[in-house]
């Protein structure tokens, strides 16, 4: 084999897991992206043969990467209660209540130990580093010709991209039993808590779904909201913040909807509250990609306003089954709108934050926003205390 060609195959393949390990998959099956597509075309480029010896030259290296200790099945979520009223209460157990022991502002580094955080310390916002952009509920379609190697020895490959077709327009005829209900019921906040009709109510698709995993289902869900238009969000809005993040992750964040940057980006919290809120994650001593991220609505409410309740009647089903479907062990619900929107309640932020609820089973930690408390540094404190809560909870 030539030592060359040995070369340039390493150079593709490693550029290629780089990228994978940097973006947290694992594998070479997933992650369309540029670095896949030259990886591809190159061997693509290869004899069989050769990519065989190559194979054997190289000796293969490990490549899958365990960020964390495969979890343990935990039981699905429980149906929703037939009293819809229900479905958000607090957990009457004083134990889980005690907040843990947080004196003294310093403390708290202590408590954080060596990790390089700084949650409780104003930084200049440095900008979120830029994910991936969001995924396109259709992937353009690539083909591509034969590779070609140019005299200066890289590889070109000519490729054509075809544009995706736009997802349906969520006109009810498309989706007929999937969310489209547009009955005065719909409206009726206490319905909220119910499974939605149609997604997990026939058979077939039932059948269907109990074949997907977390992360098909999710894709399955962002499909079925397609291209909304079930509100008057659609109008003003550039992107839709479906969710990020690990599909099945013990934890999830439930903020209130997206604001300027997260409609710019079709991503959740990754503004200047999204940079608190990944340092609030990282002093929990885990990383954002551990968690998964979500609103109560999916558009931009003009000049941030709170969503109104036909807004949140129409695009809620969707949180609610996300929820669903990650099951994770504890959702923390970020700021009085989303918390009262989740539990089904009036109750103050003061009355609800740092003190255990439920939700269809699943423990529910209220707290204060990240953009409250950038605006109210003083609560931090409390915070921390919070997250300390759900940190011992999820054993972190
Ligand atoms: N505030 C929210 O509630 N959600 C976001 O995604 C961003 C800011």
């Amino acid at each position: 084999m030539a030592r060359d060609e040995l070369r340039e195959l390493t150079h593709h393949l490693r550029r290629y897991l780089e990228h994978q390990s940097s973006i947290g998959v694992t594998g070479l099956v997933r992650a369309p992206s540029a670095e896949r597509q030259e990886w591809e075309a190159w061997r693509a480029g290869l004899e069989a043969k050769k990519l065989e010896a190559l194979k054997a030259a190289l000796h293969e290296p490990e490549t899958t990467r365990h960020k964390t200790a495969p979890r343990a099945a935990r039981p699905s979520a429980p149906a929703a209660p037939t009293n819809p009223g229900a479905a958000g209460r607090e957990i009457p157990t004083s134990k889980s209540n005690s907040a843990p022991d947080v004196s003294g502002g310093n403390q708290l580094w202590k408590q954080i130990g060596s990790r390089p955080v700084h949650l409780f310390k104003d930084q200049p916002s440095k900008p979120t580093p830029a994910p991936p952009a969001p995924k396109p509920t259709q992937r353009p379609r690539v083909t591509e010709q034969a590779p070609k190697r140019n005299n200066d020895g890289f590889v070109e490959v000519q490729r054509t991209i075809h544009a995706p077709q736009k997802p349906p327009k969520a006109n009810q005829a498309q989706t007929p039993a999937l969310f489209g209900d547009s009955s005065e019921q719909a409206h009726d906040p206490k319905r909220w808590a119910l499974p939605m009709k149609g997604f997990d109510a026939t058979p077939e698709l039932q059948q269907r779904l109990d074949t997907m995993t977390s992360s098909s289902k999710l894709e399955f869900l962002r499909d079925c909201l397609g291209d909304c238009t079930r509100c008057k969000l659609h109008t003003k809005r550039k992107n839709i913040v479906f969710g990020d993040g690990d599909p099945n992750a013990d934890l999830v964040f439930v903020g209130e909807g997206p604001g300027f940057n997260e409609d710019k980006r079709g991503i959740p919290f990754v503004g200047k509250a999204g940079n608190l809120l990944d340092r609030m994650i990282v002093a929990m001593g885990i990383e954002r990609q551990d968690v998964y991220i979500a609103n109560v609505v999916k558009c931009r409410p003009p000049n941030n306003r709170d969503p109104e309740p036909d807004e949140i009647a129409k695009c809620a089903p969707f949180l609610y089954k996300q929820l669903e479907t990650i099951n994770p062990k504890v959702i923390i619900t970020l700021g009085r709108f989303a918390s009262q929107c989740l539990l089904d309640t009036k109750r103050p932020m003061r009355a609800m934050r740092g003190r255990w609820q439920e939700w269809r089973g699943i423990q529910v930690m209220p707290t204060y926003h990240p953009a409250y408390l950038l605006r109210n540094p003083a609560g931090k404190r409390d915070a921390w205390s919070d997250l300390q809560m759900v940190m011992k909870e999820l054993g972190l």
